[in-house]
């Protein structure tokens, strides 16, 4: 489960192709990490991966079903933004009980994913505070609790840590990397630095103005970069 195939994607803005054509595959239980300058696509690939934004053309197939074919909802997916998007007014609890009452879910089953999710992510003791009341790392877990209460077939995260101090951001993520090995699901990460997406990725993507232009391990990046836009992003220095 978790597996993501994206053949010959595209996404067109008015006369403008963002995403010319892009064919990926993600497999089950891989760390990726989308890696790219500013205004390189990142998040308009993610947001066609989530069923945020319809592809202009191709086809994206999640766990052997035409996600394409799917709203949001129903694509197995749980995004993590940079801006929390928590709900002020509620606790720490109701937040990351929300997407489960939507759900329709039984309390007994909403209190014990709330639970587990908040043992998880050391928020036990925090559960009954407002947003307001945390630091921005705790509410970066909220949001990433949020996420993980629905047991979703892949997590999508759009630079969850940007708005984050730098001590914070090395932090949280050893935090995301754990979480990953402890839940072995599939997670999509989008960033613009390298350093994060070095320590973090089994399988980094670099774009470049909404192409691919290298995947691959860190390891085969930094050693063997294919063109001078990776080496000069990422690789040596060569
Ligand atoms: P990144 O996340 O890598 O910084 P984005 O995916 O946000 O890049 O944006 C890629 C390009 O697509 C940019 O040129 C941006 O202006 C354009 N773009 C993104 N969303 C829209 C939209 N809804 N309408 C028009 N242009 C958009
Ligand atoms: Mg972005």
């Amino acid at each position: 489960m978790g597996s993501i195939t994206l053949k010959n994607v595209s996404k067109v803005f008015g006369s403008h192709a963002v995403i010319p054509s892009i064919d990926l595959d993600i497999h089950h239980g891989e760390f990726v990490v989308f890696v790219g300058p500013s205004g390189c696509g990142k998040s308009t690939l993610l947001r066609l991966i989530a069923g945020l934004e319809d592809v202009s053309d191709g086809e994206i197939v999640i766990d052997g079903k035409k996600a394409t074919e799917l709203p949001p909802a129903k694509r197995g997916l749980s995004m993590v933004f940079q801006s929390y998007a928590l709900y002020p007014h509620m606790s720490v609890r109701s937040n990351i009980a929300f997407p489960l009452k939507m759900a329709g879910e039984d309390k007994a089953v909403i209190d014990k994913k709330v639970a587990d999710a908040a043992r998880v992510l050391n928020l036990t003791d925090y559960l009954d505070r407002k947003p307001r009341q945390l630091s921005g790392g705790q509410r970066q877990r909220v949001a990433i609790g949020r996420a993980i209460v629905r047991q979703p077939e892949a997590f999508l995260f759009d630079e969850p840590l940007s708005n984050l101090d730098a001590a914070l951001r090395v932090n949280m993520r050893l935090e995301i990397s754990q979480l990953h090995q402890q839940l072995k699901t599939t997670m999509i990460y989008v960033t613009h630095d390298q350093v994060e997406a070095m320590t973090m990725a089994d399988k980094i993507v670099v774009l470049n103005r909404g192409r691919i232009e290298q995947v691959g391990s860190p390891l085969e990046l930094y050693h063997k970069p294919d063109n001078l836009f990776v080496a000069g992003f990422i690789g040596s220095p060569k």
